[in-house]
């Protein structure tokens, strides 16, 4: 089944392309169909709102059903920050090194390093109907970046073992991360959703 991908990130839509075929499920790309979908304002309060939002400008855009990824990471030390605003941390534009950076700063002397990434998946067909499905990887801030695989957080985000996400081989991320477990959810809440809707996919 085809699913338009709704996301301007690079990285994630490669992550995305990557489990959702391993899935057996066929992601397709703006670009693919030659056409634009319009940045979307991120002004849910939850990581499914945003989502949504995210999933809605690519469906209305382009008539087909979509799939889109709200994720973030939340810092135990931080109230749970930068959360919901994660690509956003140290200012609009900032790139990833700054983000890493400012997340270290701020938890300097913080022997807390519990965090969690987490994601939400939105698929949503043309009939409106959406299917919703999360994940959450739990690991600990390291104190320093570490590999050079994975994009955003991946550096300081160290799992079960001491290695952190750009330490791990893509599929080895994918077999624990937040965005794999939601979507190995959502392939299996798939073909009922899918009957429920009575929707013939192409
Ligand atoms: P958004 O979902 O487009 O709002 O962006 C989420 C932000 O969270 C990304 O830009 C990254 O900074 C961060 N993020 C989400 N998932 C991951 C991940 O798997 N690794 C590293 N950073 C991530």
């Amino acid at each position: 089944m085809k699913f338009i991908l709704a996301t301007k990130n690079k990285h994630k839509r490669e992550e995305l392309s990557r489990i959702l075929i391993a899935l057996g499920l066929q992601p397709v790309t703006e670009e693919e169909l030659g056409l634009e979908i319009p940045e979307v304002d991120e002004t849910g309060t939850t990581f499914c709102q945003n989502a949504y939002l995210k999933a809605k400008s690519a469906c209305d855009t382009t008539g087909f059903a979509a799939i889109a990824d709200d994720s973030g990471l939340c810092v135990e030390a931080l109230d749970g920050a930068p959360g919901l605003y994660s690509a956003r941390y140290g200012g609009e534009g900032s790139t990833d090194a700054q983000k890493v950076q400012k997340l270290l700063e701020a938890l300097k002397d913080e022997t807390d390093r519990r965090a969690k990434f987490v994601s939400a998946v939105c698929c949503l067909l043309p009939n409106g109907k959406a299917l919703y499905c999360e994940g959450e990887c739990h690991g600990t801030i390291a104190h320093a970046p570490k590999g050079e695989g994975g994009f955003g957080y991946d550096p300081v985000f160290d799992v079960e073992g001491g290695k952190s996400f750009a330490e791990l081989s893509p599929e080895q991320k994918d077999a624990v991360s937040h965005r794999g477990i939601a979507l190995r959810k959502f392939q299996q809440l798939l073909p009922d959703f899918l009957k429920e809707n009575q929707y013939a996919h192409q």
